[in-house]
């Protein structure tokens, strides 16, 4: 039996990965929706291949760009928020959510209104407004499989096991482009040096929170709404190797590691047959090669990022999602030359400071998530432009 499939970032990093993956199978599904924003070659270019019933772009302006690379194809055409979301509304068996930043929000929660699998990449949406994700794919009775490689590898170390008998979760850290660089030569850091990865390959975004560790902040905040632990109970563990993608430990002393390479296809594919574990094409580690693995405790001078998450974790209701939207516009002002690599943290913590307590502890509706999220860009953006 087909299943039908959508894919929201389809053009970018993880877009890209699970595409090669249902590629490798195209009878197997039907795909339903591809979305992208700016590259509208390549969403053309996989909705053709795939037969998608529709692409969308996130760009209203690049419509007719996207009508003219689709025409005579039979794909439909669609573009803006609103086309997007009705994308995540189309019936669909399983969804990959890999927009970047809170835009993917609402598409995934209309997949999940609809009862879909959503396979969740975006971890901004769980940041932002994980008890509201979580709320409605109990009541749609859908399920949420974690995509991130460390909620990937807790989701598999957990198979079998009482959550009752869960002391701690451990993610691990690549450390990031500025590992090892002094801390006093952070504040220079370029743009360039902070889109370089060391272990993986992925967006840019992802790529500069993964050297600031605002990436792991917000995995920290994505372990707490996806596994329901408390704050005390999670631990980030620098291993720069990234073979060891998380930990669980039980309360009888033994630690439950996930070992894998340095690969998204593998979460990715996990996500997509779960609850079956197919063969992936994805190295196999040969450890005596590998020879050995290292570790280091977090420093929290280095990356102030790490201490925010812990505040934003215990402060709850929207607090994530002003965090969220301080640190995607504090990147935007990194990106464009507007600021350097370390006000972004001041910048977050500054929001996070300011902010009026009524955003935080408003009830958690999608409204309420959009003007937190608001209230948190427009004071971001006054503080860079002071
Ligand atoms: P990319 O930047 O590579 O891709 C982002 C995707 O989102 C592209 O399809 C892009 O379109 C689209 N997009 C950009 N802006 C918008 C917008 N405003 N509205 C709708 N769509 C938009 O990101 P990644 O694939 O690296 O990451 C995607 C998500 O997955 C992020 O949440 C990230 O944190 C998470 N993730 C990524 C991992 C990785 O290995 N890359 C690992 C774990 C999680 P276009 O390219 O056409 O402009």
């Amino acid at each position: 039996m087909t299943r039908r499939v959508s894919i929201f970032g389809a053009t970018g990093s993880i877009g890209q990965n699970t595409i090669d993956l249902i590629a490798r199978d195209p009878d197997a599904y039907d795909v339903v929706a591809l979305t992208g924003a700016a590259n509208i070659a390549q969403l053309a270019a996989d909705a053709i291949r795939l037969r998608a019933d529709v692409a969308v772009t996130a760009d209203e302006t690049r419509l007719d760009a996207l009508r003219d690379a689709l025409a005579g194809s039979g794909v439909a055409a669609a573009a803006g928020q609103t086309a997007l979301t009705e994308a995540g509304c189309r019936p669909a068996d399983w969804v990959m959510s890999a927009i970047v930043g809170a835009a993917g929000l609402a598409p995934g929660l209309c997949a999940l209104e609809q009862g879909a699998t959503l396979a969740l990449a975006n971890k901004e949406s769980l940041v932002c407004a994980g008890q509201l994700i979580l709320s409605t794919a109990q009541a749609h009775n859908a399920r949420l499989l974690p995509v991130d490689s460390e909620h990937s590898a807790v989701f598999q170390a957990l198979v079998g096991e009482d959550m009752d008998a869960v002391e701690r979760i451990v993610i691990t850290a690549s450390g990031g482009a500025f590992r090892d660089w002094p801390l006093e030569k952070l504040a220079q850091a370029t743009l360039d040096q902070a889109s370089s990865h060391p272990n993986w390959d992925m967006g840019q975004r992802i790529t500069i929170d993964s050297a600031s560790m605002f990436n792991k902040a917000l995995e920290l905040i994505e372990t707490r709404e996806y596994f329901g632990v408390r704050p005390d109970q999670i631990e980030v563990l620098v291993h720069p190797e990234s073979m060891i993608h998380a930990l669980v430990g039980f309360r009888d002393g033994a630690l439950m590691a996930h070992v894998g390479p340095p690969d998204m296809r593998h979460a990715i594919g996990y996500a997509l047959h779960w609850p079956d574990r197919r063969a992936l094409p994805v190295e196999r580690l040969d450890l005596a090669q590998i020879g050995a693995l290292t570790f280091r405790a977090p420093d929290e001078v280095r990356w102030p990022a790490l201490r925010l998450a812990r505040e934003v974790m215990e402060r709850r209701g929207l607090a994530g999602a002003v965090f969220n939207a301080a640190k995607e516009t504090a990147l935007d002002g990194f990106i464009a030359g507007q600021i350097g690599f370390l006000r972004m943290a001041e910048i977050v913590e500054e929001v996070l400071d300011s902010i009026d307590p009524s955003h935080i502890d408003a009830p958690m509706t999608l409204d309420n998530v959009a003007h937190a999220d608001q209230m948190a860009r427009q004071a971001a953006r006054r503080v860079i432009e002071q």
